[in-house]
């Protein structure tokens, strides 16, 4: 699968824009097809990297979760070197207090997996003014944070127009063109100029030929898919569907105190995520096979009560913003990275609720598989293939 340099993206969100800058910096000649950066889950996200939180259980997906956060600081400083604009990540931790005590409250000294209980006593020391009816909770000190809305995807988009990407926003993908790799024009040649029948010809029987847009055709010698909840609009074979989620944040009212949240918190109805100004994001419902835009008031009630009894003094901050944005969900939750049904067509969707934790990592792997064709083994655990077995 050597692709020659000329790689066009479809999706200019969160997965376009970091697969865009790891292929530029490695030499290839990169184009990025965006419809709207601004409806990219990229800015609807609450920013968490949170793999021990999130309590993942898959041992495949949970090396794809740990290897990505523990690459986030490097890719953070890296990104921040290119585009002069702080990507805003922070390693502050995450606290995942409960309403009842787990049967186990034997933690972790794994220097990659850190975990340890605070009960009602040792968590008041760390996070004072917890709701009453929390009994105790994890502390998570490896898990962190990033600004994804204010930080990082400004950040992605400046370091990519810097590296050279040729950034085309606005731009819809419409339809991709296929053709048959039976046809004789396109079989490839060897160095003699003698058709030959390419390796993997019975799983990639046909290629993409060019993509229609609303701005006309573009061609490539090589395409990758990264538009996350609307993918199955291009390609249907793929099941990503989206997931609803929606969000608001709060201010801390200015005083001449400390800030009182240091760390997230990570609670199981909801979650709260401070930022270092003083801005603390609230999230999220669930809302899967939901392509409605807006906001509606029970959405936003049960966020808000939610939290409210996690941390009882949000009820005082001001409010500050609502939104909402589509996690791209399949149906196992997993991503689908690396290959597809067509032969020069890659995939980097479906990061459901994990995208911006999982973004450095799935540029890494793409870029290897795109342009040395290194399959690491976690791209054959996370393939299309998965769905297309029946
Ligand atoms: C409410 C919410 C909270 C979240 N919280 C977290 C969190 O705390 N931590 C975490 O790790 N993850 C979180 N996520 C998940 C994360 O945001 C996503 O997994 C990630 O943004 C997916 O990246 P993506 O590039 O695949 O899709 P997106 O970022 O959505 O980008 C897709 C882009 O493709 C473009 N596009 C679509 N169709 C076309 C087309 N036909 N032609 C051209 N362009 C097209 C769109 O315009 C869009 O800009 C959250 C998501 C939501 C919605």
């Amino acid at each position: 699968m050597k692709t020659g340099n000329d790689i066009v993206i479809i999706g200019g969100g969160l997965m376009g824009l970091s697969i865009s800058i790891e292929l530029q910096l490695r030499g290839a000649n990169v184009t990025l097809l965006s419809r709207n950066f601004q409806e990219a889950a990229a800015h609807a996200a609450a920013g968490m990297l949170a793999p021990q939180a999130e309590g993942i259980q898959d041992p495949e997906f949970l090396k794809l979760a740990l290897g990505s956060r523990a690459l986030y600081q490097d890719w953070a400083n890296k990104l921040e070197a290119i585009a002069g604009l702080d990507p805003g990540y922070w390693p502050c931790g995450i606290l995942a207090p409960v309403y009842q005590r787990p049967e186990s409250t034997v933690g972790s000294e794994s220097p990659e997996t850190p975990a340890y209980w605070c009960d009602r006593n040792t968590l008041d020391q760390r996070q004072p003014d917890l709701g009453p009816e929390v009994v105790g909770a994890w502390w998570f000190p490896q898990d962190a944070q990033v600004d994804n809305r204010r930080g990082l995807a400004r950040t992605l988009k400046v370091a990519a127009q810097k590296l050279g990407v040729n950034l085309r926003e606005g731009v819809e993908v419409q339809r991709l063109e296929t053709q048959s790799l039976e046809a004789q024009t396109l079989k490839p040649q060897n160095s003699q100029g003698q058709p030959f029948e390419p390796e993997n010809s019975a799983i990639h029987p046909a290629m993409i030929i060019k993509v229609h847009t609303n701005q006309g055709t573009v061609t490539g010698a090589h395409y990758i898919l990264a538009t996350g909840a609307w993918s199955a609009q291009i390609l249907p074979t793929i099941p990503v569907y989206p997931v609803k989620g929606q969000m608001l944040s709060v201010r801390v009212p200015p005083s001449p105190e400390p800030l009182p949240l240091k760390q997230v918190l990570f609670g199981s109805e909801a979650y709260i995520v401070p930022r270092r100004d003083g801005l603390i994001v609230i999230g999220a419902t669930v809302e899967p096979h939901s392509f409605d835009p807006g906001l509606t008031p029970a959405g936003l009630q049960s966020l808000l009560s939610k939290a409210i009894r996690l941390y009882p003094a949000l009820q005082d901050f001001p409010i500050q913003d609502f939104w909402w944005g589509f996690r791209p969900t399949t149906p196992d939750q997993f991503p689908i990275l690396g290959g597809s049904p067509f032969k020069n067509l890659t995939l980097a969707v479906g990061h459901h609720r994990n995208g911006i934790l999982l973004a450095p990592m799935t540029a890494q792997l793409i870029a290897d598989w795109v342009l040395e064709q290194k399959a690491d083994p976690l791209l054959r655990q996370f393939s299309w293939h998965r769905f297309s077995m029946g």
